[in-house]
C-alpha cells in the first residue's frame, strides 16, 4: 500500500519506539485492522506499541506537529468501529498494549492504579490477590483493555450494583492531543474543585487524547454468592421479580440478566455443551446473581424465601439456584451461548439500548410488534443487562429469508426500533458507544445544542482533529 504519512514522520515513529514497538507489515497488522464481527476493515501505514507515557507524548506530539490522525486501540474488542482507522490509509493505529503496568495497589484506600494496556481480567486478579474486588466484568474480559474500557465507558453484568467504568473511576493520566500531559491521577472520593474533566475523556472513544493510565475503585471482594436461574410468567414479571430481590436483600443483587426462549434453543442447537435449565420450555428467564459480604449471610435463605413467595403468585414459574461452581457456569455458560448461537442462527441486526428499568417489558413488547410488522417472520432475541435498563435487542432473519436481503434492512429496522427507544427517552447506545457506527445516527437523537457542545468540546481539544477522526462527533 502506498503509504499517506510522510515516510520521515514514519521513521521518527520508528525512531521513538525502536523495532519492537512498531509493526508495518501486513500480517502483523491485520488484528488491529479489523473489526471484531468484520463490519469494518481499514487501512493503516504503521501500528505503534509505545511502552512508556513519555513515548506516548513523543509520538503524539510528532504527528500533532505533521497533522497525521492517530487512532488509539486497546484488545480491539470494541463493537462499533471505534478503535479501527478509516480505509483511506493516511492515519496511524496506536495500540496500547506493551503499556500495560499495574503501577499500585492501595488496599486501604480501596484502588489500584493501572496503565491503560492492561487487561480487564489482569487487574480484576491483581485486586483479587489483595483481597479486592474489582467489580466490571464483561464478555471480552480476557482481551479488553482498561484503556478501551474507560474510552467507551463499558458496562457490562454487573453495572447494577457497581455502576458503569465512568462510576468506578478516581483519577486519569492522558496525553492530550498536542503531546501534552495532564496528570489527574488522583485517588480522593471528594474533590469539588471545578469541571470534573476526567469525566470528559471516559466514552470519548478515543477522540479527545490518549489515555495512559488510571486509578480505579476497589470494593470488598463478596465472601458469599448465590447464582439462580428463574423462569418468569411475562416480560413485566422479570422487572417486578428484580425488584423484590433488590428489597429483600437490602440491594444485594450484583447481576441481573434476560434470557428469551429463542437465545435458549439456538444455544442448545449451535453451541456444544448448553443445557436446557428446566426439563419444561418457558418465555423468558432472568439469570441472576446476589452476593454478601459475609459467608452463611442468610442470603440464600432470603432468595429461597422471595423466589418461593413469587411462586405461590404465579410471578415465577420454575427456579433453580445453582449448588456448586460447575452449576454457576453452567448457567452463565447459557447467557455466553446466546451471544455466540447468533451468529450460525443467520444474520442478525443489532440494537445496543437503554431504557428505565420499569420501561423494559413495555419497550420489548412494542419492538416484537413492530419488528414483525416490518419484517414477518423476523425472530426477535432480546438479552442482556435488564437489571440496568440495557437490552440488547438483537433480531435473527426470518428461516425462509436471505440473509443479505435481511442485512440490507439493518437502517430500516434499527430506524424502527430506536423511535420506540426515543419514545420511551431511552438512548440507542446503552454500554457500546457511537463509533463509525452510530456516528450519523446519533444526529437524529441528540439536540441541536448537545451536539454543537460535543463539536465545540472536541474542537477545543483537538482543533487540528487528528484523534480518532470520524468517530463519536463529525466536526
Ligand atoms: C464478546 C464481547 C462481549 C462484550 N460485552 C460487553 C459488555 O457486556 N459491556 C460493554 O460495555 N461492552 C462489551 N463489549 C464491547 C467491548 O468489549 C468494550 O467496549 C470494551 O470496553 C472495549 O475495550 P477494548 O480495549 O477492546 O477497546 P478497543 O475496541 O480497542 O477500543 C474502543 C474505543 O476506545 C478507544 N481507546 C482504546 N484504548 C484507548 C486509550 N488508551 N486511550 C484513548 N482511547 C482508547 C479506541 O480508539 C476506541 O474508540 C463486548 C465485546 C465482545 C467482543
Amino acid at each position: 500500500m502506498k503509504t499517506l504519512v510522510p515516510e520521515q514522520i514514519l521513521g521518527a515513529i520508528h525512531r521513538i519506539v525502536g523495532t519492537p514497538g512498531v509493526k508495518s507489515q501486513s500480517a502483523d497488522m491485520a488484528r488491529h485492522l479489523v473489526e471484531p464481527r468484520g463490519l469494518y476493515h481499514g487501512q493503516s501505514p504503521l501500528v505503534v506499541s509505545p511502552t512508556t507515557v513519555a513515548e506516548v507524548r513523543a509520538v503524539v506530539e510528532l504527528c500533532h506537529g505533521a497533522g497525521v490522525a492517530i487512532v488509539p486501540q486497546g484488545g480491539n474488542t470494541g463493537l462499533c468501529g471505534a478503535a479501527i482507522p478509516s480505509e483511506a490509509g493516511g492515519e496511524i493505529v496506536m495500540s496500547l498494549d506493551r503499556l500495560n503496568r499495574v503501577r499500585e495497589i492501595d488496599p486501604l484506600n480501596y484502588t489500584i492504579t493501572v496503565e491503560a494496556g492492561c487487561i480487564l481480567a489482569h487487574v480484576q486478579q491483581a485486586a483479587g490477590e489483595a483481597d479486592r474486588l474489582f467489580p466490571l466484568s464483561l464478555g471480552a474480559e480476557g482481551s479488553c483493555q482498561i484503556g478501551g474500557n474507560l474510552s467507551t465507558n463499558a458496562g457490562g453484568i454487573n453495572t447494577l450494583r457497581y455502576g458503569n467504568m465512568r462510576d468506578l473511576v478516581l483519577g486519569l493520566e492522558v496525553v492530550l492531543p498536542d503531546g501534552q500531559l495532564w496528570d489527574g491521577l488522583r485517588r480522593l472520593r471528594k474533590d469539588n474543585t471545578g469541571y470534573d474533566l476526567k469525566q470528559l475523556f471516559i466514552g470519548a472513544e478515543g477522540t479527545l487524547g490518549v489515555v495512559t493510565a488510571a486509578v480505579l475503585k476497589l470494593f470488598p471482594k463478596p465472601r458469599e454468592e448465590v447464582t439462580a436461574i428463574v423462569a418468569v410468567a411475562t416480560l413485566t414479571g422479570v422487572i417486578e421479580l428484580l425488584s423484590r430481590l433488590r428489597l429483600a436483600s437490602g440491594d444485594q443483587v450484583t447481576a441481573f440478566e434476560l434470557l428469551p426462549r429463542f437465545g435458549i434453543d439456538i444455544s442448545l442447537l449451535y453451541v456444544p455443551g448448553v443445557r436446557d435449565p428446566f426439563a419444561t420450555r418457558h418465555e423468558h428467564y432472568a439469570l441472576m446473581r446476589l452476593s454478601a459480604g459475609r459467608a452463611n449471610s442468610g442470603l440464600r435463605d432470603i432468595v429461597e424465601e422471595t423466589l418461593g413467595q413469587a411462586m405461590t403468585e404465579g410471578l415465577v414459574l420454575d427456579a433453580v439456584m445453582a449448588e456448586n461452581e460447575s452449576q454457576v457456569r453452567d448457567f452463565w455458560r447459557i447467557r455466553e451461548a446466546i451471544v455466540e448461537a447468533q451468529i450460525p442462527a443467520g444474520g442478525s441486526i443489532k440494537h445496543d439500548v437503554a431504557v428505565p428499568v420499569s420501561r423494559v417489558a413495555e419497550f420489548i413488547e412494542r419492538a416484537n410488534v413492530a419488528v414483525e410488522a416490518l419484517i414477518p417472520g423476523a425472530r426477535p432475541c432480546p438479552f442482556g443487562h435488564v437489571g440496568d435498563g440495557n437490552v440488547h435487542y438483537n433480531v435473527t432473519q426470518p428461516t425462509d429469508m436471505d440473509k443479505q436481503a435481511f442485512l440490507d434492512r439493518w437502517a430500516e429496522l434499527n430506524a424502527v426500533v430506536h423511535a420506540i427507544v426515543r419514545s420511551l427517552n431511552g438512548s440507542i447506545s446503552a454500554e457500546h458507544g457511537l463509533g463509525r457506527l452510530k456516528v450519523d445516527e446519533i444526529t437524529h437523537y441528540k439536540s441541536a445544542l448537545e451536539l454543537d457542545l460535543m463539536r465545540q468540546l472536541k474542537r477545543t481539544l483537538d482543533p487540528k482533529g487528528i484523534m480518532n477522526p470520524g468517530k463519536v462527533v463529525r466536526v
